[in-house]
């Protein structure tokens, strides 16, 4: 049993943890799903440019939605290390999926652990405010990332990071800055791999556009749906759960559907717990008789607003990166 390798609540004490033997990643799966998905990507971008109506495009743009968040849960994999068991491999099929969402991986990988190590700490905490706290700001942005406006900011922030001098970095982004966090695992020479990555993004896009003679207009349509799609479940597996940094998140219950197009990402408190564990097997971590909350009934808890906070803030136990050792 993998619980009996190693027990919950200890995980943050290892010095490093490697994929369970008996759940190895699947390889081959995740790199038909990453061609796959880039062929779909590719086909529907195209699709998308040929139709004329609106709503045709609109209706294109609903499809690339739901494929970018099969795409963005690769992204997620490769983010851990469980994409791909050769490192190389998971690096380029991590690119890969990171062009088409569009983000430096380099900026996802960086992101992605700064958000495990700090969850439901007071800095990645949105659905929640202290007394006295200035409401507006937290209103508008919780609504925000509901809208849809969180995907935005990603390949916007992306590119501002890689053309900012160093000077505005450390201003901004250092270690012990408000929004440190999420970029510190990024120094030295990791900035020069996300100035890269940004580069194959701008290359890429401006190559498809000019091979399939794409229209703009109509790409930002495309994205603008996933944006929605995207962002309005952004905070869903961890809103009004308990303030603490493993268990802070919602193991949710939804279709087989969505459970596919997710890649069993509705099982958010199983990958906070054991992040080495490849999606592929994040059900089997759980006993079947497990009571989960239906996941359209959370998603919709979210819109009636911010709730004041009851529970002390955790305290972050470990700045180590919640990689899988291989
Ligand atoms: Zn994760």
């Amino acid at each position: 049993m993998l619980s009996e390798e190693i027990p919950y609540g200890t995980r943050h004490e290892l010095k490093a943890f490697s994929t369970p033997p008996d759940m190895p990643i699947p390889d081959r799966l995740n790199l038909i799903l990453i061609l796959s998905i880039w062929a779909g990507a590719l086909a529907l971008l195209w699709l998308g440019s040929l139709v004329k109506p609106w709503y045709a495009v609109i209706l294109v743009g609903i499809a690339f939605s739901y494929l970018m968040l099969t795409n963005y849960a690769l992204l997620h994999e490769a983010s851990h290390e469980n994409l791909q068991l050769s490192p190389r491999r998971n690096y380029w099929l991590g690119v890969m999926a990171g062009v088409l969402f569009p983000m430096p991986f380099s900026v996802m990988r960086s992101t992605h652990q700064g958000h495990h190590v700090h969850n439901r700490t007071d800095v990645e905490m949105f659905d929640l405010y202290y007394p006295g706290e200035n409401r507006l700001v937290q209103t508008v942005r919780w609504y925000g990332i509901l809208c849809g406006l969180f995907w935005p900011l990603v390949p916007v922030g992306a590119v501002l990071f890689s053309i900012s001098p160093r000077v505005i970095r450390d201003k901004y982004l250092a270690r012990f800055k408000p929004a440190g966090y999420l970029m510190n695992g990024i120094q030295h020479s990791g900035i020069w791999s996300v100035r890269m990555e940004m580069l194959l993004i701008i290359l890429f896009f401006f190559t498809l556009h000019w091979l399939l003679k794409l229209h703009w207009l109509h790409t930002l349509v495309l994205y603008g749906c996933f944006s929605v799609n995207w962002s309005t479940r952004q905070y869903v597996g961890h809103a009004f759960s308990k303030r603490d940094i493993m268990e802070g998140a919602w193991n949710l219950r939804h279709t087989r559907l969505m459970s596919l197009i997710l890649l069993n990402g509705e099982w958010d408190k199983n990958h906070h717990r054991r992040p080495d564990v490849s999606w592929y097997y994040l059900p089997r971590l759980s006993s079947p008789a497990e009571v989960r909350p239906g996941y359209l009934k959370q998603y919709l808890r979210q819109w009636l607003g911010p709730r004041p906070n009851t529970e002390p803030a955790p305290v972050v136990s470990s700045p180590e990166p919640l990689l899988a050792g291989k």
